[in-house]
């Protein structure tokens, strides 16, 4: 399809599915290289993060474990810098090597938040990996280590991040035009 239409807004084909594939697997070979003998916990952000998480997961061949934590920032198509955290988390990482899935980082706000978050707990290290990251937009100095596809400052829908609650099935990426 090369374009959708999710409630009010028309979207463009932007990033295609074996693009997004290409994608994960490059942070994944890196992942399993840099990361051998750390037992990470990797810390998925919800909710658009899921499908990301599920596709890079499978490629992870180090010992590692997964759990979730749902904040939430965005209101319709703009990020805001009130981040609540709907769902906390429940696990001890004291001395643990954190991995933080996201699904994109814009303007870094979410990122603060979790980081401040998960300091209390005096991790070992919290490396990032986001599978987008729109650098024009970025505010934040907090290091991004592994990025899969820098994209510019549109919004966009589509493999696990959403329009309004809708969109977040489409397995390629779309751009709003
Ligand atoms: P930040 O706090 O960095 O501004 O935004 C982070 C969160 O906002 C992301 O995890 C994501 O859930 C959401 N977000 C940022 N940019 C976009 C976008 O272009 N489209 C959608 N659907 N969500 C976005
Ligand atoms: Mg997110």
């Amino acid at each position: 399809m090369e374009t959708v239409t999710i409630k009010d807004k028309m979207f463009s084909l932007s990033i295609p599915a074996a693009e997004i594939q290409t994608a994960i697997s490059k942070l994944a070979e890196k992942l399993n290289h840099e990361l051998v003998g750390k037992d990470p916990l990797f810390l998925v952000i919800l909710n658009g993060s899921f499908m990301f998480a599920a596709d890079l997961f499978k490629m992870l061949t180090i010992p590692c474990e997964v759990s979730f934590v749902k904040l939430s920032s965005y209101r319709g198509t703009s990020s805001t810098e009130v981040v609540k955290t709907m769902i906390g988390l429940s696990d001890d990482i004291k001395g643990r090597t954190i991995v933080v899935i996201e699904d994109i980082v814009d303007t870094g706000h979410t990122l603060e938040h979790l980081m401040k978050m998960l300091d209390e707990q005096q991790p070992a290290d919290i490396k990032i990996c986001t599978l987008l990251f729109k650098p024009n937009a970025y505010l934040k100095c907090i290091r991004i280590d592994y990025v899969g596809i820098e994209i510019p400052n549109d919004f966009i829908v589509g493999y696990g991040l959403d329009y309004d609650g809708f969109g977040r099935n489409l397995a390629d990426i779309y751009k709003i035009v």
